[in-house]
This record gives C-alpha cells, structure tokens and sequence, in this order.
C-alpha cells in the first residue's frame, strides 16, 4: 500500500514539474511528507480522522445529503417519476465532497482499508449522478422541471446569483485531486475532468461568459491543471477571474450586490476586501493559484492592496474575518464588534489558504504570522475538542446566547474543518532548491524533497504553543549548503501583527535567540526570518527559544469596540476569559487593571491540557434597582483559557477584549423577577436575550436577541409552524402583575415580523390559565409594549405567540414585574 502511494507521488511531482511552465517561487511541503508526533496537533489530528469524518460523513447520510447523489441517478436512468423535495440548499452536494477530501487527507497518511472502500461505493453514487455530458448538480438533476428554487430553470442562468453550480464543481475538484494523490485511484478524478470538460466546452472566449457566484472553481480548476496537465483547466480558471466584474446590478436584492461575491469591478483593480468573506479569500487564493501559474502578476498587485486592507483595518485578534451577519461579509474600515462578530469558521479556513499562497508567493513571514493568529485561535475555535460539535460563527464576546451545534442547515463549517485539520501540517515547511523555510513550530519529523533532488530530514522537539523552545535537528542525505529560514514569529519580535491595526501595551522583557550547533546566531531578521546559510551535515542542531510572557495587546483606536480594552496573549494563543472559570459565573462584570501582573500555569486536566492565564480582576456588580444604580466592586481571582477552547463546558459569558477600566465594564445585574426566572422555548435558538436588563436600541437591533426563525418561514421546513411560546419558571411562587415585551422584527433584512398576536397565561395547579389583561396585546415596534393585568401568583408564565403569515417571530425582552 505504502509503495503504491508513494510510486503515485513520485509521478504526480515528476510529470507535474514539466508540464507546469512555472508554479509559486516557493514550493510547500506537503502534510504527507510531516508526520507530526507533538501534543497538540497530532491529538486533534487524530480526533478529526477517527471522529470528525465518520461523524460528518454520518451526517451527511441522515440529512439526505448522500440520498441528493442517489435520487439524480435514479431519476437519469428514469426510475424516479415523483422526484419529491429538491435538496435543502443547492451546495448540498459540497458536504460530500469537503468530507471526501479530508478523508482522503487521512489515507494518505494512514492507510484505512474500510475508508478506503467506503469512499469508493460513495464515489459510485457521485458517478452515477453525472449527466452524460459531464454536468453534476443534483438540486437540478434530480428533478429538471422543478429544481431547486435558488438554481434556476436551466443550468447556469443564476450561477452569479445562488445557483452554486460551478461552486459545487470546485469543491468536487479538490475532493477528485485529494482522492487521486491518496489513493492512485482515477475513480473520482474522472468525475471532475468530465465536469471540467464540460465547463471548457461551455465557458470561454466566444463562448457563455460568467463568473462563479460562489468562488473556489478557480482554485479546484488550478489543482486539476497540476495534476492533468491539461492547460485548458487554468485557462477557464483565469478566465472566470478575468470576466468578474463589474457588475451593475443597483436592485435591493442582497445575494445580488455587486460587493456581495466581489464583483463590483474586475478583480486586478480591487482594492479593498468587502462582501461574503469566505468567496472573497477562496477568490484571493484562486487569484495567487492564477498568478503562480501563469506569471500574471496583476493579481498578486491586487491582493498585495487587499492584504494590507484586511491586515490594517479588518482582522480580528483571533485571527477571525468577515464582521458582520448581514451577508456573511467584512465590515467597513476598523468595523469589529465583537458579540456579533460573525467570523465565520470557513472564513478562517480561507484566510489560511490565501496567506499561506501569499507567503508562497513572496516568502515573507508576515503571512505566515496572520495564518498562525488564525489557525490557532479563530480557526479551530470552529470545531469542540471531542470534535463532534462546531461554531459557525466566532465571536469574541457572549452573554451566553452561542453555543455549538453538531451540524447545520448550510454545513459548510464541518466539512471544511475535515479537510483543513488533515492538512495541517503541510503548513509546516517550505522549500525551493536550496531552501528551506520553518514556518510552524510543532513537534514532527520531516521528509523535505528539494526542488534540486536532495533529501533532508528535520525534527522538531517542542511543547509549543505552550512553550518557545525548540529544538531541531537537521539531517540531509549528504553534507550539503543549504539556507535554512527560521521563522521568528511577530508576536516574538513584539509586532502582533504587520500593521498598526494591533500593538502589545508592554515592552517584551526578553527577545528570542537562536543557536546552530550550541552557537549563538546573529538575530538579524530579513522578511520575519533569521537565514541561516551553512553546509548543513548529519545531526546539526538548530535552538530557538522564544521566550512566552503573557502580554496584552491593543487596538488601534479606530476599532471603537475594543477602546478601553485590552486582549491577552501568550506567544501564539489569544486568550478568553469564560463563565466556567471565575467566580459568580460571570465575566463580563469584570475590569482588568493594567497594573495587575498576569500569570501563566499549565493545567493538563483541563480542555485537553491548556496554559491558563491567571490574575486578579475587579468584579462590578449593581448592588440595587432603580433610577440610582449603585454599583459594587471586589477583587477576585480571575482565569483565562485560550480562545479557541471556549464553549466547551456549556454556554455562558465569555469575552476576549476587558475593559482596563471601569468605563467599558458591565455590572452583573441585580437579581430581578425576570432575570432569576429559568428560561424555556419552543425555538432553538438561546432565550437568555429576553431576560437581559440591557434596553435594545430598536426592534431591529441584531446584538442581542430571540427568535423562532426559520419556523413559520418557508426555509422552516415542510410542517409550517405558526406559533411560538416561552416559559419563564421560578422555584418559588411570585406575584405579577406587569409584563414589557420587546419585539425583535427584522424588516428588510430577514423574515422575522412584531407577532400577529400573543397572550400571557400563568401556571395555576396542573394547567394553563390566561391573565385579564383588559388593554391592548401590543406589537409595536421600537418600544416596550406594556401590559398590565390583576395580580397573580405563580410559579409559572407562559408567552403565546402567534406568527404572521410565512414570518416567524422574536422577541429583544420580556420583562415582568
Ligand atoms: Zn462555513
């Protein structure tokens, strides 16, 4: 088995390096050739291969998603009359295929003959879904008249709308490469190029022209040129790039915005990074694909502009993009709030992709300082540490309202989180003929083949993240000189990252050093890397010691959300404070002092072994009611975990950015009728909102609220719900008389309306009984509509909800008295 794959390698890269007239400067190498032995990434690694993917390939047959394969080859060989419902979304399919690359990753490096065969019967079903000429997309082939809504009545017509058809064939690309390196077995690779001739004939000069409404065809056709040779694959991917844009839609459709999929003018004129983050990092990765292939260095201007605008002005701490909800998109200059910061996980996966090529392109260690704050923090906070449960979004603050889901309605996360954590240690190292670059610090030993055919072996021994020393041994086949980059990270030469976006409040006490066989080099630093040149021979050492103070950072004052506040850091971990940690359960009461000194301890008991940071905090809480707050404070002990461990011991408060001081804190509410009541719901999503003290601006306000959607809306599924209920419960018996409700209504941005009615009844022995509210039952919007009723007493209230036709409903607060 091994021989076979190895023997597929071998004529991979030898017919691959002649047929492709140039490729990046800078060549990776591959997780295949990293076998990573450390801590931190092998466990993880390993979590993803034994449960992630047969997690998420179980997910993918219980939510029809493999079935979608099944149904169109049915309805091709016209044994399906009643086609049924078209699939959920019309990217369903890419789940299949995101799941199919990550395992493929994993044989690859671990020979599993059940996966293996798994994967085959899996790819008969995707073969036998393909139309005759090529075209595989079951939102339409399972049913031709009736295809799914976002598809269109033919193929193609709404690709740069929502359609996804040529998304899906790039997902399907990546997955046919993966599978073919993995296993030397052709069976999926003919797929895609069937699929890919079939875009050939299609689009082109003097043939349709479109650009994919959902990028990554761009990067997926420039893996099937690489491994085919067949020049015609990165022509269609350049020309997808070349005729985007610009759009001149000025309707109020938002999938249709030109900024939307980043097609507001042609792409080597871009500038700024806006729209839907995760097309725009899988466009800025197909551009550098492009660029390296073809020599066209238009597109590495364009996103060398586009990387300074997102490192300068939209980059999380954490590593996280793309800042808003509404439209899963960047925000304007400096915008990063942190509670809805929206930070999708495969915004994260893109980032990484695009700056690793940029680093590719240019071998500078800039990008590889923001792929490592994103890989370690805001990456792979997407996926639980038991790796079966994972965020869409990552924010950086919570009152409790986020929580992990074991998948989703759009699953692109899960899938991607699969493929992504397989690959990591291809991150690792770098090459060209004499070079090589460190980029990553993890224990492994390497296999490095160099662009000129010599061989050298590098071992890593680290506790890294947890501690900067490692040691690497270097071992080619034969003494030889060889420049060796060792990457000095930029949160160890005090710059977080490569722009004034973020800086460290303290000065580092000590600075990094480095020795090559016991001696001390010179730190003289040339693109984030000390080069050490020398003719390197059997068993020749290289010590980095990167000393690991836990540091605070801040932003530039024109990021309004983090003013007064400062973030914690140690060497590559950016750190949380989380309910479970500090006393009262609560964290977002407290205020860090910039004299208080921070310490770290390493706790192997807890989230799979973290280094916690720890100090002392002053905890505000409001100490009565009323017009005149009073507000308390006490020390008390106070706990970090790193970010990306969050929410894994249930919801709560949590939050990256504390306020230094008093001006940004939240006060812990004093304890009110509402807010001591447990909190119940028909929805799904947490119904902590209603209960807080804090006013929404308007019914509009997207911060911090409840709603029942997608029920009562067409998305809601099949049995339309029309109705909604809430439970406020208390140990004791209360007494009430007022209720303030609060709707949330999101007009002109969602599908959720002020009810069409509502009612409260309280609990009264075994049943339900309604209060007499004589006035009106009040659904305005912008204010708290009030009710006031003849006392009851009562363990128990409940709210009845009643949506308005094809809306849901939300509620901002309800409030009793
Ligand atoms: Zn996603």
């Amino acid at each position: 088995m091994k021989s076979v794959r190895g023997a597929v390698f071998l004529f991979v890269l030898s017919s691959g390096a002649g047929l492709a007239q140039s490729d990046y400067p800078v060549k990776p190498v591959a997780f295949t050739a990293v076998h990573v032995t450390d801590g931190f990434w092998a466990p993880r690694i390993e979590i993803n291969r034994t449960v992630t993917i047969p997690f998420a390939f179980r997910k993918d047959e219980e939510t029809g998603r493999v079935d979608n394969f099944i149904r169109a080859a049915e309805a091709l060989r016209g044994e399906r009359l009643e086609n049924g419902k078209a699939p959920g979304y019309p990217f369903d399919d890419t789940d299949v295929y995101k799941v199919i690359e990550g395992a493929s990753y994993t044989l690859s490096v671990h020979p599993d003959p059940q996966l293996d065969a798994y994967l085959d019967e899996l790819i008969k079903k995707i073969a036998a879904a393909q139309e005759p000429d090529g075209y595989l997309y079951t939102a339409r082939t399972i049913d031709p008249l009736h295809p799914h809504p976002w598809s269109g009545p033919r193929r193609w017509m709404l690709e740069e709308v929502d359609s996804h058809e040529l998304y899906d064939q790039g997902h399907l690309y990546e997955a046919a490469v993966a599978h073919y390196l993995a296993t030397g077995k052709r069976s999926l690779l003919d797929i895609a190029i069937r699929s890919a001739n079939l875009l050939v004939e299609t689009f082109g000069p003097g043939k349709q022209t479109i650009w994919p409404g959902h990028q990554i065809t761009e990067m997926g056709l420039a893996k099937l040129y690489r491994v085919t040779g067949d020049r015609r694959y990165l022509d269609l991917a350049k020309f997808l790039l070349d005729v985007r844009g610009p759009d001149t839609y000025t309707g109020g459709d938002t999938h249709r915005q030109p900024s939307y999929n980043q097609a507001q003018e042609k792409v080597v004129d871009q500038t700024e990074a806006v729209g839907h983050a995760v097309r725009a990092t899988y466009m800025y990765s197909g551009m550098a694909d492009v660029a390296a292939l073809t020599g066209d260095t238009r597109y590495v201007n364009a996103i060398d502009r586009i990387w300074d605008n997102v490192a300068g002005k939209k980059l999380y701490i954490t590593g996280g993009i793309g800042a808003s909800a509404a439209g899963e998109a960047f925000g304007a200059n400096y915008q990063l709030p942190n509670m809805t910061a929206y930070n999708e996980t495969c915004a994260a996966v893109g980032n990484d992709f695009w700056n690793h090529r940029l680093f590719l392109l240019h071998a500078d260690a800039k990008y590889i300082d923001v792929m490592e704050r994103t890989l370690y923090n805001g990456l792979i906070s997407g996926v639980s540490l038991d790796g079966t449960t994972f965020f869409y979004p990552n924010p950086l603050e919570s009152k409790g309202q986020h929580h992990r889901d074991p998948w989703f309605g759009v699953a692109c996360c899960p899938g991607n989180i699969t493929r992504f954590m397989a690959s990591v240690p291809g991150d690792v190292y770098a090459q060209r003929n004499d070079a090589i670059w460190v980029n990553l610090f993890v224990g492994s030993t390497a296999e490095i083949k160099l662009d000129n055919g010599r061989t050298v072996q590098v071992t890593q021994e680290t506790r890294y993240p947890w501690e900067g020393a490692v040691k690497m041994t270097v071992t080619p086949d034969q003494a030889a000189a060889l420049t060796i980059h060792v990457r000095i990270p930029g949160w160890a030469r005090n710059e977080p990252i490569a722009s004034d976006l973020y800086r460290y409040a303290d000065k580092p006490p000590q600075t990094a050093t480095l020795k090559v066989d016991g001696v001390s080099v010179p730190m003289t630093l040339d693109k984030g890397y000390v080069d050490v040149t020398r003719t390197w021979k059997k068993g020749d050492t290289i010590e980095l010691n990167l000393p690991m103070p836990v540091r605070r950072v801040v932003a530039a004052t024109e990021v309004e959300a983090d003013r007064g506040r400062v973030a914690i850091e140690r060497g590559p971990i950016v750190y949380a404070a989380e309910w479970v940690d500090n006393p009262g359960k609560k964290v977002r009461n407290l205020v860090l002092p910039d004299s208080v000194p921070l310490t770290a301890e390493y706790r192997a008991d807890l989230l799979h072994g973290v280094e916690v940071v720890k100090g002392r905090a002053v905890a505000y809480s409001e100490d009565d009611q009323g017009t005149s707050k009073q507000v308390s404070m006490k020390q008390q002990e106070f706990t970090a975990i790193p970010y990306y461990a969050w929410a894994n011991r249930g919801s709560g408060e949590m939050t990256v950015w504390l306020p230094n001081s008093e001006a940004g804190v939240t006060p812990a509410p004093f304890p009110t009728l509402t807010n001591s009541a447990t909190v119940t719901t028909s929805g799904s999503k947490s119904p902590l909102p209603m209960q807080d003290s804090e006013d929404p601006r308007a019914s509009n306000d997207s911060r911090f609220y409840f709603d029942w959607w997608p029920q009562g809306t067409a998305s809601g599924g099949p049995e339309r719900v029309t109705s909604g209920w809430v439970e406020y419960r208390w140990k004791l018996p209360i007494t009430i008389s007022e209720s303030d409700l609060y709707w949330f209504d999101d007009t002109g941005r969602g599908g959720v309306r002020v009810p069409a009615g509502w009612k409260i009844l309280y609990r009264d022995g075994d049943g339900w009984k309604p209060v007499q509210n004589s006035g009106a039952w009040g659904t305005e919007r912008d204010k708290f509509n009030h009710v006031h009723f003849p006392a009851v007493t009562t363990t128990a209230l409940r709210l009845e909800v009643k949506f308005q036709a094809t809306f849901s409903a939300g509620v901002q607060r309800w409030r009793v008295k």
